[in-house]
């Protein structure tokens, strides 16, 4: 009898709300081994890693480029940021109406179910009243613009977001809630979590797409003393801080998971989890081993991030799946099962992954995943099992069998000639249909970021020999 309940309860429920909810949950700048599903063993993250469990978990799982900004731009619109020239990380420009989204791009909120849409935390897509998320197809916005945030509450100091004069000062504004500033009420992570409970206890009834955009675990490194209490055994300050601050993450995750049981529409609902990029290992403490290199690179521990996705009622439990796949291919696989129209002057560059998750598709969904980063020079693309890096300034090409060593540790370019050249075809052929950056990003280096950057690239070369 109880059985029969439960299985009439569920059949309710889908008959109720025949299409998923949609929630991505994305986190900054965090490494590919701080997971638990990709090996952690130092910060637990139950609520994080029950996604995989439940689900899929991605073992080649890129975004589209290695710093957030290009990232996220890529994510929200399902295509490569190189097609409309969104290559650099926008500054903080409230009167810069170049600097961000283009304004005819589509975002995946058109392709989202017909319902609520609320965006969560970071934005980093433009920060003119243009850019806004609520212009940019969601109806409701709690977060911040730029590319970061302090933390805790009393340095939130900067009432009007709009008169922040650059990044520094965008970090300290207060919180927006759609355009209006509210005062700081908590540990930012928590306050976020906060929202996202209240979104879904408010909109359970209805189909919704959240995007969960957690900023930690960015820099400035910050945690209060109840998450740091739980790292006592980690001695490295970065490190510890940086544990605490994924651990608030997982907390949030655990409440947004627990909500949506309580309502009855954990069944229904796709669930994404991924980093907008690799970790910046001195930054910040994280780790992407073994990938090689760190954010902003074009080796894969600056693209390659945990990624996994969790829909109980239509994708297998505690799946690995080993073909690349690109966060362009969240965008795709709703505007599927949404039955979006998507612009043919604009079309994806992502996959609807359903098919191949449930095994109806075989093969991998992508020829190649490709990378270009204009301003160093760089460029690379994964195929199958290997990857070809190149450094144009430094005149240096890598082939790496990622199989066989996922590090990138044994350059085989001399023993595959003509690998390299179908690589380089495949690459060539992508970037035919992009365009130069629309806008510089960081105009002026200050000082004391030149003397940082130096000093981390000095470390992350002596990390790696
Ligand atoms: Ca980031």
């Amino acid at each position: 009898m109880k059985a029969f309940f439960a299985l009439f309860s569920l059949t309710v429920a889908v008959i109720g709300q025949d299409k998923p909810n949609l929630i991505v949950i994305m986190t900054d700048d965090m490494g590919y081994a701080d997971v638990g599903f990709n090996g952690c063993k130092d910060i637990p993250t139950p609520h994080i890693d029950s996604i995989a469990s439940n689900g899929v978990r991605f073992t080649s799982g890129y975004v589209a480029y290695s710093v957030c900004g290009p990232s996220r731009a890529a994510f929200i619109t399902g295509r490569y940021g190189q097609r409309f020239g969104f290559e650099r990380n926008p500054q903080y420009r409230t009167q810069d109406e170049n600097m961000g989204l283009p304004l005819d791009e589509d975002t995946i909120a058109s392709a989202a179910p017909a319902g609520l849409l609320f965006l969560i935390g970071k934005w980093h897509l433009g920060a003119t009243k243009k850019h806004h998320p609520l212009k940019r197809g969601f109806q409701e916005f709690y977060g911040h613009l730029g590319g970061g945030h302090q933390y805790m509450p009393e340095m939130l100091n900067i009432e009007d977001s709009y008169a922040a004069k650059d990044e520094p000062q965008s970090y300290r504004t207060w919180i927006l809630k759609d355009h209006k500033p509210v005062p700081p009420r908590k540990y930012l992570t928590d306050d976020f979590s906060d929202e996202a409970v209240s979104f879904i206890e408010r909109n359970h009834n209805k189909p919704f797409f959240l995007f969960l955009s957690y900023n930690a675990p960015h820099t400035p490194l910050q945690a209060p003393q109840k998450y740091l209490d739980r790292f006592l055994n980690l001695k490295d300050k970065k490190r510890k801080t940086y544990a605490a601050m994924v651990s608030a993450v997982d907390d949030g995750v655990g409440r947004v998971l627990s909500s949506l049981k309580k309502n009855q529409i954990n069944q229904n609902t796709i669930i994404f989890f991924l980093s907008d990029n690799g970790g910046p290992t001195t930054k910040n403490g994280s780790n992407n081993a073994p990938l090689r290199g760190n954010k902003g690179d074009a080796w894969e521990g600056g693209w390659r991030v945990p990624f996994a996705v969790q829909w109980p009622l239509g994708l297998p439990k505690g799946k690995e799946y080993d073909h690349p796949v690109v966060s362009l291919d969240i965008m795709a696989t709703i505007a599927a099962r949404a039955e979006a129209p998507i612009s043919t002057d604009r079309p994806l560059d992502g996959v609807n992954l359903i098919p191949f998750l449930t095994g109806k598709k075989e093969g991998a969904p992508h020829q190649g995943i490709f990378l270009r980063k204009f301003d160093s020079g760089s460029t690379a693309v994964r195929s199958g099992n290997h990857k070809l890096v190149t450094y144009e300034k430094k005149d240096f090409t890598g082939l790496y069998d990622l199989h066989e060593d996922i590090g990138e540790s044994k350059n085989i370019r001399d023993q595959s000639p003509e690998e390299i050249s179908q690589l380089k075809m495949l690459w060539k052929n992508w970037n035919k249909s992009n365009i130069d950056p629309v806008f510089k990003g960081l105009i002026h280096t200050p000082a004391w970021q030149k003397k940082r950057n130096q000093a981390t690239r000095k470390k992350a070369k002596t990390d790696h020999k």
